[in-house]
């Protein structure tokens, strides 16, 4: 029997990282045995569902690169393929609720109650057969003991989540509910309203909550809890694809950077851990610093380039190519994309605002050799960090200083900055004109902060 999953979220304007997870882990799980992964936007709650909350749901599973397989043809000529369908919206099968509704009516298994529909609960205990958490059996609390049954049908006409969820998990074929432990409590009903339609549930898979690192349970506001968050933050896709796998789901031999590759040949359902995990933004953004390191140059230079723009550094007003070669001495050096701009901002602004507190650092020695290394710059035909170095070096030697006491003024001149990126290469960047428009800049601020009292 070939897998058939889903993610089946709300659409609440909000993609939890719990909610992102679980999308993954149900996507690698289809992936990695061959089956069909399904969208399914359970937006019966007509109050609560806009078009922007499911784009939301959608843009995010985009980023992370979860793509469904299934679903009505969205009206593109060439489908229905994939990327053509789906997914499915509760708020358009109406019709298949009512007549599965009608069904169990029949049966004797739900009735009508002051205008509501109720369905007739069993008042057996039921055990779930859980691959994560394992076997739970639920008996009905004292409450649902004396009003076991519930509405599945409101007297509005609204079916009501447990109904939908069930009858769409049917219909569709579901082989496994793989969910948050959130739902672990719905699952005797859910159960008992499949054995109502004459069919043995779907195996069930309940996944552990993503708490915070304190413990506590990660509520919206929480520090990284959507996932929106780390687009705009400039993480990579795969470092966080890579990330949300290790929550809950180990590959053993300690491995922790893994391509999606990898993490789709080795995911299996009964390797998810049975504890809740902790969120650790620090392991996030070592992870999302390795695939910095290693992704090719042409992939960095794009998200430099979105770093900087919604930093709102002017960069456009740069050529190209200046803007190529100022990141490619970027490239290897920083963590995180929100560091860039602090980073490289220098590459981008007319005028470098000094830190007054290191402005002091420019002394009357500072200043002197300064001058002396913008004269050797000035006659330099050749601009170019080989040439540059060589320059910087033969002064050292001559003011018989080492190379750091003209290394840090001239980079603190250039850049406003202790340190970034090498040198050499960012002055050959700038280029002399800028460099030399720069030290005397510096140097008469420099010159102006030691006059005044
Ligand atoms: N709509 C439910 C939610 O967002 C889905 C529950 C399920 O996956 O069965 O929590």
């Amino acid at each position: 029997m070939s897998v058939r999953v889903r993610f089946a979220p709300s659409p609440t304007g909000f993609l939890h990282i719990g909610g992102a997870r679980t999308a993954l882990f149900n996507w690698l799980y289809a992936r990695h045995t061959g089956g069909t992964f399904i969208l399914r936007i359970e937006d019966t709650d007509a109050a609560r569902n806009t078009q922007e909350a499911v784009e939301v749901i959608l843009n995010g599973l985009k980023w992370l690169g979860v793509d469904w397989d299934e679903g009505p043809a969205t009206g593109d000529p060439k489908g229905p393929s994939k990327g053509s369908v789906g997914p499915y919206f509760q708020s358009q099968r109406g019709p298949i609720y009512k007549k599965r509704v009608d069904e169990l009516i029949q049966k004797g298994c739900a009735y009508e109650h002051e205008g509501a529909v109720k369905f007739r609960m069993t008042r057996e205990p039921i055990v779930i057969r859980d691959l994560i958490v394992g076997e739970v059996k639920r008996e009905l609390t004292d409450r649902e003991m004396a009003e076991p049954d519930f509405v599945i049908v409101r007297s509005d006409g609204q079916p009501v989540f447990h109904l939908v969820n069930v009858i769409d998990d049917l219909e569709m074929g579901i082989t496994h509910v793989v969910r948050g432990e959130d739902h672990l409590s719905n699952t005797s009903k859910h159960i008992a309203l499949f054995r109502a339609f004459g069919v043995e549930p779907p195996a069930y898979a309940h996944i552990p909550l993503i708490l915070n690192p304190d413990g506590t349970k990660m509520s919206k506001r929480d520090q990284g809890a959507s996932l929106t968050t780390y687009e705009a933050e400039g993480c990579v896709p795969e470092a966080v694809v890579n990330y949300l796998c290790l929550l809950g789901w180990s590959p053993k031999q300690n491995r922790e950077v893994l391509s999606r590759e990898e993490i789709i040949q080795l995911f299996d359902l009964p390797q998810i851990l049975r504890h809740n995990a902790r969120f650790d933004a620090t392991k996030l953004q070592w992870l999302n610093g390795e695939y910095i390191r290693t992704m090719s140059f042409e992939r960095f230079h794009e998200f430099a380039v979105q770093a900087l723009n919604r930093a709102g550094l002017p960069i456009t007003r740069f050529s190209t190519g200046y803007i190529r070669s100022a990141l490619e001495t970027c490239a290897g050096k920083i963590k995180q994309f929100s560091e860039l701009a602090d980073y490289a901002g220098f590459y981008f602004t007319d005028e470098l605002a000094y830190d007054p507190a290191a402005k002091a650092s420019l002394g009357p020695d500072e200043r002197a050799r300064l001058s002396r290394l913008r004269e050797a710059f000035v006659v330099l035909e050749h601009f170019n960090a080989t040439s540059l170095e060589a320059a910087l070096k033969e002064v050292a030697r001559k003011l018989e200083v080492k190379v750091g006491a003209l290394v840090h003024p001239c980079r603190f001149a250039c850049t406003g900055r202790t340190s970034g990126p090498s040198l050499y290469h960012l002055l050959e960047v700038l280029g002399k004109e800028r460099v030399l428009q720069r030290i005397d800049r510096a140097l008469a601020l420099a010159e102006e902060a030691a006059q005044s009292p």
